[in-house]
């Protein structure tokens, strides 16, 4: 095969690339110096030349590439074309749903390519590539995606690591933004043009409709960190009291009451707020506020003016600001999308924010990534979602 370069692994890491475990580490790599150009095959061998894997570069945050295969088969076309055959298949039945049209058609390494996914938003799809190395096959995985689906137009993502993010149409019809979704019966207003993100995030498809289904009616509800308001729409049409959604972004205005509207829901009992989560839980506290349910999505780190919040440092403190703002026998639903850390160690922030508040909590439900976004057990950082419905107890 062409490009392809020999990559000698590091005596330390044998076993664990033998066992399936994807992502290829700069420390695992006897010959770092070898790989120059992002998109090379290698070709990995042990300390005797026995093959391992075959994978690329491709660099990634940590990672140097992914394996692809630990088969003795080459990575060409036919290779690439099994590999999204395989992945379509697997969402047979969401492309014969008609009450939900977005969801992903490609998981990165739990479908076998690390460095992609693919998204598919009512036949407007959505390619994003996480590394110079992965797109080096676009034109290869781009023509045989487009033979394999009925698509209206086809879009991409550069999510490199050098932070240039661009959108780029690529071919097809262009959509006319924003072009409104389903999720289990609900719409979703969505922009493929507007940068990193797309309106909606996906892999809390489950999440949202339990919290509609069986947490909602009659409760007045707080979501925080609240983007588009997807959370909240979905406690207002499971008939929410009332909803409150605070985000800090300006645009987080404008695109929720979009939501709402698209929804058909009025305005007068969702209250939004552009504020900092931070600000608002002292105002809250202030008015001596207390909610029936309230939703923590924080992203994996943030910076707002006055504050740093990174999710394995301080989720514990911020759960301990929302047990002291929801109602006696409320519900907390906990979310992170941190990958540094599991749903143990996740279990135990929580854990240590109840001991230390003095509170008593059962914990209802769980959540981790839904079946679209497919994972491997060789990888378990790859399911990084983590979502645990909390019961305040009686004192
Ligand atoms: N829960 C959302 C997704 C959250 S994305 C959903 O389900 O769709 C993270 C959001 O947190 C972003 O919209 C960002 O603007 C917001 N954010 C980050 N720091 C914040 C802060 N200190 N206060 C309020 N919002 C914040």
């Amino acid at each position: 095969m062409e490009n392809e370069i020999i990559v000698r692994i590091n005596k330390r890491y044998i076993k664990k690339y033998e066992e399936g475990y994807p992502l290829i580490f700069k420390e695992a790599v006897n010959n770092i110096e070898d790989l120059k150009v992002e998109g090379s095959i290698l070709k990995l061998v042990d300390d005797k030349n026995k093959y391992i894997a075959r994978g690329y570069f491709g660099r990634q945050n940590k990672g140097y590439g992914w394996v692809l295969t630990r088969k003795k088969e080459e990575i060409d076309q036919m290779f690439f074309q099994n590999k999204i055959i395989t992945a379509l298949n697997k969402r047979a039945p969401f492309y014969f749903d008609e009450e939900t049209t977005a969801y992903r058609v490609f998981n990165g390494e739990g479908d076998g390519i690390g460095g992609l996914t693919i998204d598919n938003y009512d036949g407007y799809y959505l390619i994003n590539w996480y590394s110079k190395g992965i797109y080096r096959f676009k034109d290869t995985i781009v023509e045989i995606l487009s033979r394999m689906i009925v698509y209206k137009g086809i879009y991409q993502k550069k999510r490199f690591d050098d932070g240039i993010e661009e959108d780029e149409f690529i071919m097809g019809e262009k959509g006319e933004f924003p072009v409104i979704v389903k999720e289990n019966g609900v719409n979703f207003a969505i922009y493929l043009d507007e940068g990193d993100m797309t309106g909606v995030f996906l892999d809390q498809r489950e999440v949202r409709k339990k919290i509609r289904d069986r947490y909602s009616k009659g409760k007045t509800v707080l979501n925080t960190f609240s983007y588009t308001g997807a959370f909240s729409v979905f406690a207002a049409l499971g008939e929410a009291k009332d909803t409150t959604s605070v985000d800090l972004a300006n645009r987080s205005l404008e695109k929720t009451k979009e939501q709402f509207y698209i929804n058909g829901l009025h305005l007068d009992t969702n209250h939004i707020v552009v504020e900092d989560v931070f600000n608002y839980f002292k105002y809250a506290i202030k008015k001596e506020m207390k909610f029936d349910l309230v939703i923590l999505d924080p992203p994996s780190f943030a910076k707002s003016k006055k504050n740093i919040f990174s999710a394995d440092k301080d989720y514990k403190d911020l759960l301990k600001e929302v047990i002291d703002i929801t109602e006696d026998v409320g519900v907390i639903v906990a979310s992170t999308n941190c990958a540094s850390f599991n749903m143990d160690k996740f279990k135990k922030f929580i854990d240590t924010a109840f001991n230390e508040k003095e509170r008593k909590y059962r914990i209802l439900e769980e959540y981790s990534l839904p079946v679209d976004f497919t994972t491997i057990d060789e990888f378990k950082e790859g399911n990084y979602l983590k979502v645990v419905f909390i019961k305040i107890q009686n004192q």
